[in-house]
């Protein structure tokens, strides 16, 4: 199914690249199926160090930013003047996203696509998945040109939502039977909140003293 994903991703957004190179792990089931249909080579141009803990999760921005550095590697030889397409399943915040772009000019890339398995992550999970709040959210404040900007790639492209549907085998969003979950891309939650509230600009959180608080 990530490698459907990744096909999809490749077919929506085509990339002139010289290989295709996953951040590891997460981006790279979907790496191989952009690179099967985009005709493109397939190559391990990250290490990826698997002794060190996920990055999102940690709870200060120094704390995440030593994480990266020390969890991932630019292979230097694979990724020296060549034009990648970098693959990789989601961005949240954005930071490791822009430390993954240095690593890979620091080694010498020529150019940096950016390519991202997943619609933008808008909307914070309020059933269990640790994401930071929406204000923290990348995608809840920026358009993609402006996200481009921030992580610092030379074009950026995120699978759409129907594409992710079709991935899926479902024609349609609209069609899909039985329902998922796909709030943190739409803000639809499929259960009603109690104390928050969707506006045209983002969630806000419903208190006694206010009426909406940005969250
Ligand atoms: S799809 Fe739904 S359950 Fe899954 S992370 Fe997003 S909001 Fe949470």
């Amino acid at each position: 199914m990530r490698k459907k994903i990744g096909a999809e991703l490749a077919i929506e957004n085509p990339v002139d690249a010289d290989i295709v190179v996953p951040v590891p792990d997460g981006g790279t089931p979907a790496a191989i199926g952009f690179a099967q249909a985009a005709g493109l080579p397939f190559e391990l141009g990250i290490i990826r160090n698997h002794y060190v803990g996920r990055t999102f999760i940690q709870p200060t921005d120094s704390i995440r930013h030593m994480g990266v550095k020390l969890k991932h590697n630019a292979n230097r030889r694979i990724i020296e003047d060549k034009r990648i397409a970098l693959v990789d399943d989601s961005v949240v915040r954005g930071t490791t996203s822009q430390k993954i772009v240095q690593l890979l000019r620091d080694a010498g890339a020529k150019e940096v696509h950016m390519r991202v398995a997943s619609p933008p992550t808008r909307s914070s999970c309020f059933y269990g998945v640790d994401t930071p709040e929406t204000a923290k959210l990348l995608a809840s404040r920026m358009s993609i040109e402006e996200m481009a900007k921030f992580i610092r790639v030379d074009s950026l492209g995120f699978l759409s939502i129907d594409g992710l549907y079709r991935a899926l085998g479902e024609t349609a969003r609209e069609n899909k039977q039985p329902q998922f979950c796909d709030a943190c891309f739409t803000a639809e939650y499929p259960t009603r909140l109690l104390d928050q509230k969707v506006t045209a600009s983002g969630l806000c959180r419903l208190s006694p003293r206010a009426d909406c608080e940005s969250v």
